[in-house]
């Protein structure tokens, strides 16, 4: 109870609301992967992809989701080269700090390709100034729904990372739809909406992202034949660590190492 009250202290939530919420039984214990501790988590509304708090740094399900698939499948992920295009959040916060090479861009309207702003470098994930096979990881968190051009953004991420190197990323996607839809596409420098247009929140832009691709089961595919990466679907679900949401899934799409691949064919 005492651990339940420093919670409750730290946090900026009413004594009244954060009761009903624990008496509502929306407020569990659990281990937090970008805490690093035994943590609280409380659902604060019925959508948890964006309301299933870490009550200590404020995470989401998907970005403790990244940051376990990271600790699973590259557990040596601090000392490697990482690369993340438009970072945000605790998540992204967690591992600049952690990781001594890791490179974060912004794609900037008014700024040259290779040029910094705010301290952060401006690349286009479509066409970076960054060197061939230069990283062992990329990462993207909730970005290629929002790419104008995702087959030139797939063929410079497999450019840009070293063989044997892998894009991890999280995105909303639609497994029970069999063709990804396309919602807007570039014509002579003007959007060209080829459905309703839905914009999301974009830590750098008032005005949102536009939503372009709602992408459905065949994106493995889809980078297949633009980058030559494969792609591989983790989900793990575990209340523990506050991962329960929809949309939790994290894509690792790896580079092939050639010699790896001569041998064997
Ligand atoms: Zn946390």
């Amino acid at each position: 109870m005492k651990k339940l009250y420093n919670a409750y202290s730290k946090s900026s939530i009413k004594l009244s609301k954060f009761l009903s919420y624990y008496f509502k039984g929306k407020i569990h214990d659990g281990y937090c992967p970008i805490c690093e501790s035994q943590v609280f988590f409380i659902i604060k509304e019925d959508w948890l992809r964006d309301f299933y708090y870490c009550l200590q740094c404020n995470s989401i399900p998907r970005q403790r989701a990244i940051i376990v698939a990271l600790n699973l499948f590259y557990p040596e992920w601090r000392k490697l080269k990482i690369h993340e295009s438009s970072p945000s959040g605790i998540s992204s916060d967690f591992i600049q700090t952690n990781c001594p090479e890791y490179v974060a861009t912004h794609f900037f309207q008014d700024t040259p390709l290779g040029d910094y702003k705010h301290g952060i470098r401006c690349e286009n994930l479509e066409n970076m100034t960054l060197a061939d096979s230069s990283f062992d990881l990329i990462i993207t968190q909730d970005v290629f729904e929002h790419v104008i051009n995702p087959s030139a953004a797939f063929t410079e991420i497999s450019r840009v990372l070293k063989p044997g190197g892998a894009h991890i990323f999280t995105m909303p996607w639609y497994p029970q739809m069999k063709k990804s839809l396309q919602r807007a596409r570039l014509v002579n420098n003007e959007i060209e909406h080829l459905v309703e247009p839905i914009y999301h929140g974009n830590p750098i832009d008032k005005k949102g992202s536009l939503v372009t691709f709602d992408w459905g089961i065949d994106f493995t595919d889809y980078i297949y034949t633009h980058s030559g990466m494969s792609t591989t679907i983790y989900l793990i679900k575990d209340k523990k660590m506050g991962l329960e949401a929809d949309f939790l899934e994290v894509f690792v799409s790896r580079k092939l190492i050639d010699k790896v691949l001569s041998k064997t064919l």
